[in-house]
């Protein structure tokens, strides 16, 4: 599928004034920067609590930029040298957390917009840390294995001064997965002088036998669907029958199709970077899932044997659409969970939902976003939607920092009862503030954030 972007971006509802907290930091006037707009949405909540201007100017930058350039030798004999970045956001309610990607259009402005969500989400969330971002600018599919565990370990080598078990702690994020965490954490481990249980905790979303968390590589997709079940029947919306359509089926999307399909839920279009597949009866993700994995994608898929020995259903009936049919498709809840800002007008006008999840981060640029809110969608926010993954993240640094380990059971429990707790803070917060759930949302994660400013105070 195309990642082209449209020249503009323009939609049919007025584009909001620009907050004066832009011009006295000297933000871009570009409306469609990512990183403006992810502080716009920052600052209408803050302006909605009528938070202090000090704690305004302090969250719409983030602590620390640090930005690597390092030279890794291939398997053909040369060497090429990487860009990658480590954001740090905010440290206000513990350490930086937050994951790396390997995309190769990572670029800063990108990383920092992740890196402010991480702050909210952790604070929506009610978890003891604060936000941070990274990424390399890079294919990984274009990298043979030994090559990609190298450039893992140089990353980790040029940015271990400023990450530590206490001080900032990464996890996945597009693109890594928990193999990288393992290179990731050995490298640490054996360079950082830590005691090396300790050093475990650097990052999660490890692999299961090597200090990661049950449940770790489905809980953003969990956390969505602890989400929706916990919303969808206050929205009029059954779980059970309710149709779905998922842009993105990698780990976020993959595991959410699969959960809400156990669920009850009809997954009737998915779309990835390959292909647009459509099935009216319900699409078997666990099938499509053991399919993508092997194919690095869902294209072909429709030309399967019905039965593949890994579903739970027979995949009858499966089409291909274009990228159009796929947007039109009717559904009851649509899922983005690729990258960012895949929706501009063009795809809102054509989107077809009543509930609208963000599995991904800021899937939607500000106009698509103002098409989406016209047409009445309700709009799940990200840092709500999709706060499952570092929700179980903070579980595996607990878990290493205890020398416990949790049952997968016991996992999803405690991960349920954040998810539920988070999403009637941001219920809550949009009865109070009488505005919309991403407002809201920002505002539940900021009346916390504020609070702690204000009985910390600003040193000196
Ligand atoms: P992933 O790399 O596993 O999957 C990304 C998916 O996006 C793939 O299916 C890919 O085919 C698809 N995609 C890419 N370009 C596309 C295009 N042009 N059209 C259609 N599909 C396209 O990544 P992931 O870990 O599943 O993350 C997805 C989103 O969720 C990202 O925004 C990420 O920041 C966010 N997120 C991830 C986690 C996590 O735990 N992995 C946690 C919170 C948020």
């Amino acid at each position: 599928m195309s990642t082209a972007t449209p020249p503009s971006d323009t939609a049919a509802s007025p584009i909001p004034s620009r907050d004066p907290v832009f011009d006295e930091l000297g933000f871009p006037t570009d409306p469609d920067n990512l990183y403006t707009q992810t502080v716009g949405q920052m600052l209408t909540a803050a302006e909605a609590i009528n938070l202090q201007h000090r704690v305004r100017i302090i969250l719409a930058q983030p602590k620390n930029e640090v930005m690597v350039h390092f030279p890794v030798r291939m398997n053909d004999g040369h060497h090429r040298l990487f860009k990658g970045y480590r954001i740090q956001h905010n440290n206000a309610l513990g350490p930086y957390k937050g994951g790396f990607r390997y995309h190769e259009d990572v670029h800063l402005d990108d990383v920092k917009s992740l890196a402010l969500l991480m702050t909210f989400k952790c604070a929506l969330v009610r978890i003891p840390f604060g936000g941070g971002k990274g990424g390399v600018k890079i294919d990984p599919r274009s990298l043979a294995e030994d090559e990609l565990q190298r450039v893992t370990r140089r990353y980790c080598a040029a940015i271990s001064h400023i990450i530590g078990p206490d001080h900032d702690i990464p996890a996945p994020d597009v693109g890594t997965n928990a193999q990288i965490m393992a290179w990731f954490a050995d490298t640490y481990m054996v360079s950082s002088g830590y005691a090396d249980n300790d050093a475990l905790r650097v990052v999660t979303g490890k692999p299961v036998s090597f200090g990661g968390s049950q449940g770790r590589e489905k809980a953003t997709g969990q956390g969505v669907a602890d989400v929706l079940a916990e919303m969808l029947p206050g929205i009029g919306i059954p779980l059970h029958g309710m149709s779905v359509t998922l842009l993105g089926f990698g780990n976020v999307n993959s595991w959410a199709g699969r959960i809400l399909q156990d669920m009850g839920a009809n997954i009737v279009a998915v779309m990835d970077h390959t292909a647009a597949l459509r099935n009216e009866n319900g699409l078997d993700c666990h099938a499509l899932a053991a399919y993508s994995e092997q194919n690095y994608g869902i294209a072909g898929y429709e030309k399967q044997p019905t039965a593949t020995g890994a579903g739970t259903r027979a995949d009858k009936g499966v089409e291909v659409i274009s990228e159009e049919e796929f947007y039109r498709t009717k559904c009851d809840v649509f899922i983005p969970g690729a990258l960012e800002q895949m929706i501009k007008p063009k795809q809102a006008e054509m989107m077809n939902c009543k509930v609208m999840a963000e599995a991904a981060n800021a899937p939607c640029t500000p106009a698509g976003d103002r098409v989406l809110q016209d047409k009445g969608i309700e709009i799940i926010p990200a840092i709500l939607a999709n706060a499952g993954g570092v929700t179980v993240s903070y579980f595996e640094w607990l878990q290493n920092k205890s020398c416990v380990t949790w049952d997968a059971g016991h996992v999803d429990r405690e991960l349920n009862r954040h998810m539920c707790a988070a999403a009637q803070r941001a219920l809550d917060a949009r009865k109070r503030y009488n505005c919309d759930l991403r407002t809201a949302a920002f505002a539940a994660a900021l009346e916390h954030l504020g609070e702690v400013y204000k009985v910390r105070g600003i040193f000196p």
